[in-house]
């Protein structure tokens, strides 16, 4: 996966390159399961210097006969609960949601063994470009694809630090996944998206809902309205037209997810008028 530079400036500040990052011991505090096949890790992190929302970090694993593997991973969490949980000396706390890929080699490790107490090693935050900063800001235009909705939770928890109450700016997250049971953050979008100034809607690429009225609920059943939109086939061209925010509103828009569908996405978004230099992409895929 790469984030890509912004156009024609200098990479802000935060966009270290890796190399001169340091590796950090992390903890397993405590793990959640967040769909069928995907699970959040709350990791303790001494030392850890804060993050944006957006970033990711490398997480290394190494075996005792001295292989090790590494990848990259979102950092899921919102920037202060790295930053404010830090006691003097203490360690903060930072969350990374893996999807397990069935032929994988690292992420069926952190999805199916690993516990609380093992240790893997961090190295980031890492990346300047794919960020939001919680100030005055243009309304939030998200589009995920699978795990590349991990990311954008950072940005809507950073911008909606009380799910119960409307985000700090007017946002919009439209979210592709394969069925119900594939969704990430179920509960947790449901519980937001009631909440003013928060529209969420998904599109299933493999189930399709039961009728045009249907709604996806936090726990993966469709149930009448109210509720998230649900909507059957790929991104097209009409899923934009109902689901994002028009070009007149000018929002800062951010897609993540695979290659194939962060091209289509950002595609049909300049195709409805939107200033490609609004756009900033992140793909996943091998690392
Ligand atoms: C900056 C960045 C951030 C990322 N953030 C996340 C995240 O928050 N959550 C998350 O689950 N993943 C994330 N990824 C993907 C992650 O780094 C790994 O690629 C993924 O976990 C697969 O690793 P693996 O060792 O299990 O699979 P591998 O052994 O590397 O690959 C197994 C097979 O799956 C294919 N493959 C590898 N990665 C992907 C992928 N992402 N999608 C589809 N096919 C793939 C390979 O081509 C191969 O055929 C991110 C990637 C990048 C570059």
């Amino acid at each position: 996966m790469t984030a890509q530079p912004p156009p024609g400036g200098a990479a802000p500040r935060e966009a270290a390159a890796p190399g001169r990052l340091s590796w950090h011991v992390a903890t397993l505090a405590s793990a959640r399961q967040e769909s069928a096949t995907a699970r959040t890790l709350v990791f303790d992190v001494p030392g850890w210097p804060g993050h944006l929302a957006g970033q990711h970090v490398d997480v290394k694993l190494t075996a005792e006969d001295g292989y090790s593997a590494q990848r990259s991973y979102s950092i899921a969490s919102a920037p202060d609960r790295a930053a404010d949980n830090a006691a003097p000396g203490g360690a903060a706390t930072l969350e990374l949601t893996v999807q397990r890929l069935d032929d994988g080699e690292v992420s069926p490790y952190l999805t199916d063994v690993l516990e609380p107490g093992d240790q893997v090693e961090l190295r980031g935050p890492i990346g300047g470009w794919f960020v939001w900063r919680p100030s005055p800001q243009p309304p939030l235009q998200l589009i995920a694809g699978g795990s590349g909705v991990v990311p954008l939770m950072a940005m809507i928890r950073a911008a909606q630090p009380d799910a119960g109450q409307a985000p700090a700016v007017p946002l919009r997250l439209l979210y592709s996944a394969r069925t119900p049971a594939d969704v990430i953050y179920s509960g947790d979008l449901a519980q937001r998206a009631r909440a003013p100034r928060f529209s969420l809607s998904y599109a299933l690429t493999r189930v399709r809902p039961a009728g045009p009225s249907a709604r996806l609920a936090g726990d993966g059943q469709f149930q009448p309205a109210p509720g998230p939109s649900v909507s059957h086939g790929r991104i097209s061209s009409d899923l934009i037209a109902a689901a994002a925010w028009e070009p007149r509103v000018t929002p800062a828009i951010f897609i993540c997810g695979p290659s194939g569908f962060v091209e289509a996405a950002a595609g049909l978004l300049i195709g409805a008028g939107h200033d490609p230099a609004a756009i900033k992409t992140e793909r996943f895929g091998p690392t």
